[in-house]
C-alpha cells in the first residue's frame, strides 16, 4: 500500500508555498508520493477569469519535474464540467484500490468543507490532512475535527506547517505590475509564464 498525498488547487500559478507544503507533508506523514492536481473549472470560481486548465497543468508539471516523489495529475482537468473533490476521491479510490490517499488542504477549509458537494464521500475515501499555517488557534479547530469525526467517521490529521505569505493572487499582481516573482515561483514556471505572456495584461 502506498501512501499518496493529493494536493488540489487552482495553481494559477503554482508557487513555492504549494511545493513547500507538498514536501512538508511528504516528510511529516512519511508519504510515498504527492500528486499535484490542478482543478478543472471550480464551481467556486465559476464566472471568474481563470487561466486555461492546460496552462495551469503545464506549469504544475514543470514545477514538480525534478522531484521524483512528486507527480502532476490531469484527472480533474480532463473531467467534463465543474470540478468536485468528492468525484476525484471516489475515482482515486476506484482506480488505485491498493493505495491510501491523503487529501492535503489548508485547515481553514475544515470550517467550509461541509458546504462542498457530498462531503461524506470525501471523508469516506481518504484521510484529510489539514495544514495548520503558523500559530492558528487550534482550539476551535479541534472541536470542529471532533464534530466531523462523529458526523462522518472522518479521518482527519492536523499537519503543523509554517505561515508563508505567498499566494497566486499576489504573484499574478506582481507579474501584472512588471515585478519579479523569482524565488516565489520555480524558474521553469517563470520561463513558461513569460513565453506565453500569462498574467501580463489582466484587467482589474
Ligand atoms: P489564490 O490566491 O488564487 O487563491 P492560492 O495561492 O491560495 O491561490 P490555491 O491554488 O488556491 O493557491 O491553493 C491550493 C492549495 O494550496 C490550498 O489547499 C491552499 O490552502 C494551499 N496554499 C496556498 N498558498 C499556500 C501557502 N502560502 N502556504 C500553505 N498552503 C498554501
Ligand atoms: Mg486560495
Amino acid at each position: 500500500m502506498r501512501k499518496i498525498g493529493i494536493m488540489g488547487g487552482t495553481f494559477n500559478p503554482i508557487h513555492m508555498g504549494h511545493l513547500l507544503l507538498a514536501q512538508w507533508a511528504l516528510d511529516e506523514v512519511k508519504l510515498d508520493e504527492v500528486w499535484v492536481m490542478p482543478t478543472g473549472v471550480s464551481y467556486l470560481k465559476a464566472g471568474r477569469d481563470v487561466t486555461a486548465p492546460e496552462d495551469r497543468y503545464h506549469m504544475a508539471c514543470l514545477a514538480v519535474q525534478n522531484n521524483e516523489k512528486f507527480r502532476c495529475c490531469d484527472m480533474e482537468i480532463k473531467r467534463e464540467g465543474y470540478t468536485y473533490s468528492y468525484e476525484t476521491m471516489i475515482e482515486l479510490h476506484d482506480r488505485y484500490p491498493q493505495d491510501h490517499f491523503y487529501f492535503i488542504f489548508g485547515a481553514d477549509c475544515l470550517f467550509s468543507i461541509e458546504n462542498w458537494k457530498c462531503p461524506e464521500q470525501i471523508f469516506a475515501n481518504c484521510t484529510v490532512l489539514a495544514a495548520v499555517r503558523g500559530d492558528m488557534d487550534t482550539e476551535a479547530m479541534q472541536s470542529k475535527i471532533e464534530e466531523l469525526k462523529q458526523k462522518y467517521h472522518a479521518d482527519i490529521m492536523l499537519l503543523p506547517f509554517m505561515q508563508l505569505e505567498i499566494s497566486s493572487t499576489d504573484i499574478r499582481e506582481r507579474i501584472n505590475m512588471g515585478k519579479s516573482v523569482r524565488y516565489l515561483v520555480p524558474d521553469d514556471v517563470i520561463a513558461y509564464i513569460e513565453e506565453k505572456g500569462l498574467y501580463q495584461n489582466e484587467v482589474k
